[in-house]
């Protein structure tokens, strides 16, 4: 605070703004900004005189806050938002590039979502949603992010990993701790989930092609099966976005009734 004073009395403007934290006595937090004027007059008084103002903010910083963790954060499940998400893996590879570090980003689908809703409500499936993340950061490390991307599609930034073998260690931990039952309106439930995981610098460098692997590992895992895991794979990938894309028109064909039926004699 002192110091403070001192800035304002040196400054060429004679003010100071800060902000600070004040417990009350009641003990309620407050956040205050403060205004400092120095005021000199070396004729009248030859050691001048300080004004301080105060002023509650604290409605003003809640209100940025929670806009902050709108902005920033799911609010069903507290996860990272994809905009968040991008961030943090932009941040990470920069700092990997640097340090010669590994870096994986983890693309997690839960399997059959759908009938979780159809069975216990869209109520039932939000609950299950909010174990799963309560799962996921148990699993990881503080210094992990875990996003949800859309509806049942989360994402995973490990951001230093010692390549596939760590990554492979951390994502064997999550699916193994979100398949154990779960209890959703007292029915007991065991729910799988496919990942798909890539490696930055191995598979990629940028944020948006890791994500494009890591949803190609991700739907390779669904293909096989369900409940496992696959690791992107550049080779594998173009089999992958052809049988995608005949996926995909297989249902704008079906949607549009673009088949039709043709008998072959034997
Ligand atoms: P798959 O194994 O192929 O992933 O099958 P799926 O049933 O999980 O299919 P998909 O991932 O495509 O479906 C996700 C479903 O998630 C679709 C939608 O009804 C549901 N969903 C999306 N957002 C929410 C949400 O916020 N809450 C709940 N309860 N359900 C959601
Ligand atoms: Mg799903």
């Amino acid at each position: 605070f002192i110091w403070r004073l001192r800035k304002a009395a040196a400054s060429n403007t004679n003010q100071e703004n800060f902000e600070t934290s004040l417990l009350t006595s009641s003990g309620t937090e407050l956040s205050m900004l403060w205004n400092i004027n120095y005021i000199s007059d070396e004729e009248l008084d030859e050691h001048g005189q300080f004004l301080l103002i105060g002023q509650d903010i604290s409605s003003i910083r809640k209100t940025q806050n929670q806009l902050h963790y709108l902005a920033h954060f799911d609010s069903l499940t507290g996860a990272a938002n994809r905009r968040l998400f991008e961030d943090r893996c932009k941040q990470s590879i920069e700092t990997s590039k640097r340090y010669d570090s590994c870096l994986a980003l983890l693309s997690i689908d839960i399997d059959h979502f759908k009938k979780i809703n159809d069975t216990l409500g869209h109520d039932g499936g939000d609950d299950f949603l909010i174990e799963l993340v309560s799962r996921f950061q148990r699993s990881v490390r503080k210094e992990d992010t875990i996003a949800r991307l859309g509806g049942d599609e989360f994402a995973i930034l490990l951001p230093n990993v010692s390549g596939q073998d760590g990554a492979e260690v951390v994502a064997r931990n999550i699916l193994e701790s979100i398949t154990k039952p779960v209890t959703i309106k007292g029915n007991e439930l065991i729910i799988t989930s496919s990942i798909g995981i890539t490696l930055c610098p191995e598979d990629a460098s940028s944020y948006e092609a890791m994500l494009k692997n890591a949803d190609m590992a991700m739907y390779r895992a669904k293909n096989n099966g369900r409940k496992n895991i696959q690791f992107y794979c550049a080779d594998r990938n173009s089999e992958m976005i052809r049988q995608i894309e005949i996926e995909k028109d297989l249902r704008v064909a079906l949607k549009e009734q673009q088949f039709s039926l043709h008998y072959q004699p034997i």
